[in-house]
């Protein structure tokens, strides 16, 4: 049989999708399971989405469209960002992708050669280092702990742009740990960047509008405008706009990296369907309240995951701030069992949880901090009750 490409045996499915696929096996199977384990936003964008999608549908051109998106989209998103801060921008800076995951995977082409090293904090997006490895960069993780909060510190940051990395990537709101930087870390962490002008700095940033209490959402560029011309801003309809299905992705960057996503995106997707940029549009320039509702909703479902997963004796989970995730250290109950099956790593917590109280989380490793695991909450707030009650159960049981 002829053999696959090196970069494949580099390339892991996703840890999460594991998990979430047990669950629904055990699903099927008749189990009253609680899904913790996507990042799915729970909700659906206002009907003026769907009203524009189909009216694209009856207007059809049946014609190829731009590759680096239609002007109608890129007007859209230079607007929406401008709301939140980004000013200076026009049509040169932007181009579209199937999703960030799509955009992330494109800049990885374009700004990384094989050998090269990006460098990004852990806990981690688990599709940042399968990208880095698929594309043969060198990745160096710095590591941050849940004693510093998962943030990275100045210093960090220092000692790792002086080894002048291609890329420096940052998560604000983070997924998995739900942290959320504030204004005053931002400015130490710019003025870090600052020193170093040889790094590209990645900000996937899709999370920002999902920000709880007065923290605020805030970036390098917000900072120091002058960081426009190697800072590339992320961003997504997925979780913002309840569109993870859609697949639409965005980025704000320096011209000359926005034209390379374009080419890009001329090699392999020509283009961002007709229908999906019209519901894009209509996103973006349409009313906010679906978005604006979704923030206070989650903020208030943070609070009963977070005062549930403290109540538990030797559990330690800095509090999240954003996004839809809590990231607790669970690493008391390593050593321990729950009836005959003995727990050892987060791996073995989480089956053991789903077996034994049908709640599916996913286990730490899979972001690269192995004594947590990762709780997504966006489900209604009953499922959200009684998954907490049952992981307290499953702590209780623990010998
Ligand atoms: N970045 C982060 C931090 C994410 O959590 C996700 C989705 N889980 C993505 C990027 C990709 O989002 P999209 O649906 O736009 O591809």
């Amino acid at each position: 049989m002829p053999q696959l490409a090196q970069r494949i045996g580099r390339a892991k499915p996703s840890a999460i999708m594991v998990i979430a696929e047990k669950a629904k096996k055990l699903k099927a199977e008749g189990r009253d399971i609680v899904n913790f384990s996507i990042g799915v936003p729970n909700f659906l964008p206002g009907a003026h989405v769907y009203e524009a999608a189909h009216k694209a549908l009856d207007s059809d051109s049946g014609q190829y469209g731009s590759n680096r998106g239609a002007d109608a989209v890129l007007d859209a998103f230079l607007g929406h960002i401008q709301a939140l801060g980004f000013t200076g921008y026009t049509r040169a800076n932007i181009c579209t992708g199937v999703g960030a995951k799509h955009i992330l995977y494109n800049l990885a082409e374009a700004l990384l050669d094989e050998g090269d090293e990006i460098t990004f904090p852990t806990p981690y997006w688990t599709s940042y280092v399968d990208i880095a490895e698929i594309v043969g960069a060198k990745i160096n993780l710095l590591p941050c702990p849940p004693e510093q909060n998962y943030k990275l510190t100045p210093a960090q940051l220092d000692e790792a742009l002086a080894r002048k990395p291609r890329v420096f990537l940052f998560n604000n709101p983070s997924n998995p740990t739900g942290m959320v930087y504030t204004r005053e870390e931002i400015v130490a962490l710019a003025e870090v960047i600052a020193k170093y002008p040889d790094t590209w700095v990645i900000t996937d940033d899709i999370y920002n509008t999902m920000v709880f209490g007065d923290v605020g959402y805030h970036n390098f560029i917000h900072i120091r405008p002058e960081l426009k011309d190697r800072v590339i801003f992320v961003d997504s309809l997925s979780k913002t706009y309840g569109m993870p299905g859609w697949r639409v992705g965005f980025i704000a960057a320096p011209e000359v990296v926005a034209r390379a996503v374009t080419t890009m995106n001329s090699n392999h997707i020509t283009n961002l369907p007709e229908v999906a940029s019209a519901a894009a549009v209509a996103a973006l320039s349409g009313p906010q309240d679906v978005p604006r509702q979704k923030a206070r909703e989650f903020a208030a479902k943070c609070d009963r995951v977070h005062a549930a997963l403290v109540a538990i004796p030797g559990v330690h989970c800095p509090r999240p701030q954003g996004a839809f995730y809590a990231f607790p250290d669970i690493s008391v109950a390593f050593g321990k069992s729950h009836g005959s099956t003995r727990i050892d790593n987060d791996v073995e917590f989480c089956a053991a949880l789903l077996e034994a109280k049908g709640v599916a989380c996913v286990p730490g490793s899979a972001f690269g901090e192995p004594r947590a695991l990762r709780i997504s909450y966006s489900c209604p707030d009953d499922q959200l009750d009684k998954g907490m009650a049952r992981i307290a159960e499953f702590f209780a049981e623990l010998h």
